[in-house]
């Protein structure tokens, strides 16, 4: 029987590219790259326009006692600028622009780790992972060396998290299939790192052909296990997942590591492996480009910070005009204004959709009180209460209602017959909930 979890919902899949083998893009004319590519402190920038940059050379760094990694050259040439841009996120981010030399050159730091992992423990391991630059890449771009430091010695299990759950991505599924021994290899080193003594492989009972090479690749292993998770959104969710599997509930506030686990998307692990094997810092990623507008869905492994029209080009153009684009996601992903937004490490799908299938807004938004949006809430919230307390102003109201413990997958608004826009209300009260706890500290500062 497959693993699952409470609440979730049926999607259409859409995954349109899974068949699609994993197609190198070749190197764009110019390259965007973000200091913004994980959750900490920006990179600041370190090369100046004009320099002359191979792949892997170092543009932008952080602070070794701030949580961040470096950021590096994805194409060899030359620095045309340095600028500022607002992005979709509503912050300013500052970007790297490196007009291409087509000649791949690699930097002189690009080099295999020299010694055995069997000799290296979590700070060392730790310490490779951040100067490659590796962040999660299943979305939320935590800096993957800070988890290393923050699980060793306290996990027990080690979860690869492979449901790749949204509709439409394919990413993760061909990096299984195609880059096998590299996750495994990823897999193992990180659990040396942490110490973790098993690991489960999750996989969505809607990947078959994963399952079966994972499973063969793992046949003489007994310290890892394929575990099937029956296809159900939000299944990738951390606390689902670890619930799914152990049994074991995470209270708000508390993260994997106060359950026994630690978790690795699955690209994340095979970009680990590869920074060991030959020392390549992460300037590559497999992009899912899809969509109803896009005319072949692929999957693409393509250089950071290639801008989403090149790769939209590359699949043949458009069936239709896109109305939206979204990085990541349908349920959870972030759409986007510029269609040149460059791809960062945390992108894993890219998703050209249209107003056919986006379907009309609502003008009104009535609660009819049916309890569909609680059933469906894998967090156990009251969703309708709290949209209800922020259409009354009422941010207290929706604090006590659990707003903060919102993972805003989407679930609630998805099947609510009141058109009510669920999350967007429940995003406006964590917002102005983190707003106010800001505000109050520093007054507290001030005093
Ligand atoms: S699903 Fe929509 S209509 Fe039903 S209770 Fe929730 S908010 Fe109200
Ligand atoms: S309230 Fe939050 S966690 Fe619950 S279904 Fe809605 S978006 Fe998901």
């Amino acid at each position: 029987m497959a693993y699952t979890f409470r609440g979730g919902i049926h999607v259409n899949e859409y995954k349109l590219s899974s068949e699609s083998p994993i197609e190198l893009l070749p190197d764009p004319s110019e390259v965007r790259i973000s200091m913004n590519q994980h959750i900490g402190t920006p990179a600041v920038v370190c090369v100046n326009a004009g320099d002359k940059v191979e792949i892997g050379r170092v543009i932008g760094d952080v602070p070794k006692e701030a949580l961040g990694c470096p950021v590096h050259a994805s194409v060899s040439g030359t620095v045309k600028a340095i600028e500022s841009s607002l992005v979709s996120a509503g912050v300013t981010e500052t970007y790297v622009v490196i007009e291409s030399d087509g000649e791949g050159r690699l930097c002189d730091s690009v080099k295999p780790y020299g010694g055995s992992i069997l000799d290296a423990d979590a700070e060392k391991i730790a310490g490779v992972v951040r100067s490659a630059g590796i962040t999660g890449m299943g979305g939320a771009a935590f800096p993957t060396y800070a988890k290393i430091l923050s699980a060793a010695g306290k996990a027990e299990l080690l979860i690869v998290n492979c449901a790749e759950c949204e509709p439409f991505i394919t990413s993760d599924h061909r990096v299984l299939l195609e880059k096998s021994a590299a996750v495994i290899g990823g897999v193992k080193t990180l659990m040396k790192a942490v110490g973790s003594p098993r690991a489960y492989v999750a996989i969505e009972d809607n990947k078959p052909h994963a399952i079966k090479k994972m499973t063969e690749v793992l046949e003489n292993d007994s310290m890892i296990d394929v575990k099937i998770m029956k296809t159900k959104y939000p299944q990738g969710d951390e606390r689902q997942l670890i619930f799914a599997l152990t049994g074991r509930e995470l209270a708000a506030g508390k993260l994997p590591v106060d359950a026994g686990c630690v978790i690795f998307n699955a690209a994340t692990c095979a970009a680990v492996y590869e920074a060991f094997l030959d020392g390549t810092p992460l300037v590559r990623r497999v992009v899912t480009v899809s969509g109803d507008c896009v005319k072949e869905p692929k999957n693409l492994s393509v250089p950071i910070g290639t801008p989403a029209s090149a790769l939209a080009e590359y699949c043949g153009g458009f069936v239709k005009d896109p109305a939206k684009i979204v990085f990541g996601g349908p349920m959870m992903g972030l759409a986007q204004w510029d269609a040149d937004a460059p791809v960062k490490k945390n992108t894993s799908s890219i998703l050209f959709l249209s107003n056919e299938f986006l379907g009309k807004p609502s003008s009104s938004q009535t609660c009819i009180r049916c309890g569909r949006c609680v059933a469906n809430c894998p967090m156990r919230l009251m969703p309708a209460y709290i949209a209800q307390s922020v259409m009354r102003d009422d941010i207290k109201g929706a604090e006590r209602y659990g707003a903060m413990s919102c993972v805003e997958c989407g679930c609630c608004s998805y099947n609510c017959p009141g058109k009510v826009e669920i999350v967007q209300y429940i995003r406006t009260a964590k917002n102005r909930i983190r707003s106010e706890a800001a505000r109050s500290r520093s007054s507290a500062n001030d005093k």
